[in-house]
């Protein structure tokens, strides 16, 4: 795990520069899930994911040890995530990334001041373009969930769950890399260990229910769920054994329950939320039948998607 000071560290460092985001609740929302439900709402975290907070503590370390250069490789938030620290350290950023990366994403990540170079189209393809970059321009590859400063970063929203939500009994997480969830639980079991943590997938990304079940990191194919947050192929070299050690369960959804979770908080609370950071919810949702009606909490972990893939995904 990682240790409890290094998160609260984290907390410590990054609280002035990223949000202590709201938790939302809803009457009809209680009543779809016969019990308490908690949305730590990391769609309205600066940058629109919960990613810009490993990123800025992970950067802002490099910063004071003389970096003037981050690079990542991401299609999506991580990228953002990066470019903004980066910039809020007056440091420079380069984001690799695919091919045929999404207009909306490219500027995205140019707003914040990153450099965009294309590469390929998968992550096996970006992750060496982007390290090379780092080693012959002199800067640091910042990864986006296989390394302890990120993990204590994502860390702080156990933390802050745990304040904000007192007497809470499960937390449920999507899980990409692993990095968000590793970081809750280390936070979460080092102070509450009767509070449940469980990992939510979709089903066709389900690399993390499968290593689980052998014991050992295990690869998938590449697969095409709406949640392209969590199309990672296999767990983290890093974050797995924090599972393995410490989660209390793994659930995966189909892509339908996804959208009707995306669906119920755009109706529902007026919420916009991306298909990988609804998953969480459609996760509680799904696993209703399991008799917990304490407080269950709930990550939605983002809120970044093009408004036409958002049309098409509600409607
Ligand atoms: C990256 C991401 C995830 C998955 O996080 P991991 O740390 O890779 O497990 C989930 N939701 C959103 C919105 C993301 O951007």
């Amino acid at each position: 795990m990682i240790g409890l000071t290094e998160i609260q560290t984290a907390a410590r460092e990054i609280g002035g520069m990223v949000h202590r985001t709201p938790v939302l609740t809803s009457e009809r929302l209680d009543k779809l899930a016969g019990g308490d439900v908690f949305l730590k709402a990391e769609h309205l975290q600066k940058t629109g994911s919960f990613k810009i907070r490993g990123a800025t503590f992970k950067v802002l370390n490099a910063s004071r040890e003389g970096a003037e250069h981050a690079v990542a490789a991401s299609s999506g938030n991580h990228g953002q995530a990066v470019a903004r620290a980066a910039a809020l350290q007056g440091m420079r950023s380069t984001v690799v990334v695919p091919e045929d990366a999404s207009p909306a994403k490219v500027s995205a990540i140019e707003a914040y001041g990153g450099r965009i170079v294309r590469c390929g189209h998968t992550s096996a393809e970006r992750i060496p373009e982007a390290r090379r970059i780092a080693r012959e321009e002199g800067g640091v590859y910042i990864p986006p969930y296989d390394d302890p400063m990120i993990m204590a970063g994502q860390g702080t929203v156990g933390l802050e769950i745990l304040e904000q939500v007192p007497g809470c009994t499960a937390i449920y997480v999507p899980v990409g890399g692993g990095g968000l969830i590793s970081g809750i639980l280390s936070a979460v079991k080092q102070t509450r260990p009767d509070v449940k943590v469980f990992g939510v997938e979709p089903e066709s990304a389900d690399d993390t229910r499968r290593s689980l079940a052998s014991g050992e990191r295990t690869a998938i194919g590449p697969t095409l769920t709406i949640a392209d947050g969590l199309r990672t192929t296999i767990p983290g070299e890093l974050t797995f054994p924090i599972l393995m050690e410490a989660l209390d369960g793994l659930i995966t959804v189909p892509d339908s329950a996804i959208r009707e979770a995306m669906v119920l908080m755009f109706q529902g609370m007026k919420q916009v939320v991306e298909p990988s950071g609804a998953t969480a919810l459609a996760g509680l949702l799904a696993s209703g039948g399991t008799g917990d009606t304490g407080k269950r909490v709930a990550v939605l972990s983002g809120g970044n998607i093009a408004p036409a893939d958002y049309a098409g995904l509600i409607s």
